[in-house]
């Protein structure tokens, strides 16, 4: 289903709307989880609100709940696609901001990398 704030020139609001498919980990109303189609590390996810917010200058006081909640669900996903626990594992979050950011698809999103080391990046 189209998300009323879907913008149809951006690719993730078309895996949102299922228009493109994606390997889906976690979906609810807001939030959809799928795996990134690049890997760089063994577990690499993108979280993405459902809603089109193209980078964090967009977001409003309306959206922290939204936030908190992507950020909220991390520890979880992370170790259900199979992060290590504790000290020897664990994960890293990234968000890529503008340009300069290394930012190449304008809708935001958490990427969440973890597994074993090396990594591609
Ligand atoms: P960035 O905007 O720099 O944070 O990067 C966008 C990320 O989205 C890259 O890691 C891509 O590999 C990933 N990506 C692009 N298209 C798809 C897709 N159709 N399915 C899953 N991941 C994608
Ligand atoms: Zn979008």
């Amino acid at each position: 289903m189209k998300h009323p704030s879907h913008d149809p020139n951006c690719i993730f609001c078309k895996i949102v709307a299922k228009e493109i498919p994606c390997q889906k980990v976690y979906e609810d109303d807001e939030i959809l989880v799928f795996k990134d189609i690049n890997p760089a590390a063994p577990v690499h996810l993108l979280l993405i609100p459902k809603k089109h917010i193209p980078m964090l200058e967009s977001v409003t006081a309306h959206d922290a709940p939204l936030l908190g909640k992507m950020l909220g669900l991390v520890p979880r996903l992370a170790s259900q696609e199979g992060c290590r626990p504790g000290k020897e594992g664990g994960f890293r979050v990234m968000v890529n901001n503008g340009a300069d950011g290394g930012q190449e698809v304008y809708h935001l999103h958490l990427h969440v990398m973890g597994g074993p080391r090396p990594w591609k990046k």
